[in-house]
């Protein structure tokens, strides 16, 4: 295959108290840690890389006037639900009406179209599928299919064509799923999050060089306070898993992502956003027939 070779650098851009493990535990944190996102910046902007910015719809209000600089510079803004609630813990009726109007919010606080789309906990469906393709959306991000993930089931893409390695097409709608490779023939993450960051780095850098080697799309993700200057509070009602995940490796994640970025562009990567990426498989799509 002689396809040329893609790589998308994302964010999913929500607050400490939207990290699942605190959410969930209803602990109160009263830092919002989210000086990571300017700290993910400012690495994409060393390498000219425009990123995808999957954006909770009850934050983006609070953070417009950044947000706005950061469109102006050429960075995108996608959805990443109204409230970082799991689509997967909702009923379907309920996620079509939130997801309709924090759509309809963010387009009118950016005056830009939002055609994209990634669940909280990579929690999706088939018919939560099925919602954003009638709200408009022209693609989601929340193939993961890895089932230790909370929130998350077995996606089903029937009725979806496979174009590359984790890209599917149906219509004019787009999935772009997560990137994983493998050891002992079990599926590992390796496209970012606590995933990257927790994992010994030899271990991890070697399956994400077999991947860009093989593959010819790659996806990259985190979350602001894994790029935080700040102090990560010291929140000991947590369960000890949650107080390591909240905490490791964030000293040392920028390097990481640098790394990652010069892995890249040694295989040949080009660096685009989603909405790039739109353009590119439909044009790939009729030039193929
Ligand atoms: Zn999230």
């Amino acid at each position: 295959m002689s396809h040329k070779k893609y790589a998308v650098f994302t964010m999913d851009v929500e607050t400490f108290a939207d990290t699942e493990c605190i959410s969930s535990s209803g602990i109160p944190v009263d830092v919002d840690l989210m000086d990571g996102l300017e700290e993910y910046l400012k690495i994409l902007d060393k390498y000219r890389i425009k990123s995808t910015l999957f954006t909770v719809g009850d934050l983006a209000p609070r953070i417009a006037d950044r947000l706005r600089g950061y469109i102006a510079g050429g960075h995108r803004i996608a959805l990443h639900s109204y409230a970082h609630i799991a689509p997967m813990t909702v009923p379907v009726e309920q996620f079509r009406e939130k997801t309709r109007r924090a759509k309809q919010r963010l387009q009118e606080l950016f005056d830009v179209d939002i055609v994209g789309f990634r669940a909280p906990c990579f929690s999706m469906d088939q018919a939560r599928l099925d919602v954003l393709r009638e709200l408009g959306f022209c693609y989601d991000s929340s193939y993961l299919d890895y089932l230790p993930a909370r929130h998350t089931v077995k996606m089903d893409m029937e009725g979806f064509r496979q174009l590359r390695q984790n890209i599917f097409r149906r219509d004019q709608f787009y999935e772009f799923g997560l990137s994983k490779g493998k050891i002992f023939g079990q599926p590992f993450p390796i496209s970012g999050g606590g995933y990257v960051r927790l994992s010994q780095w030899g271990f991890v850098k070697t399956l994400i060089q077999q991947y860009i080697h093989q593959n010819d799309y790659y996806v990259f993700y985190l979350h602001p306070f894994e790029l935080t200057k700040q102090e990560v509070p010291f929140l000991k009602e947590l369960k000890s898993y949650d107080k390591y995940y909240i905490k490791q490796g964030i000293r040392s994640y920028g390097r990481r992502i640098e790394q990652i970025i010069l892995m890249l562009q040694k295989e040949g990567y080009e660096f685009v956003t989603f909405e790039q990426m739109v353009h590119l498989m439909n044009t790939e799509s009729v030039r193929s027939g």
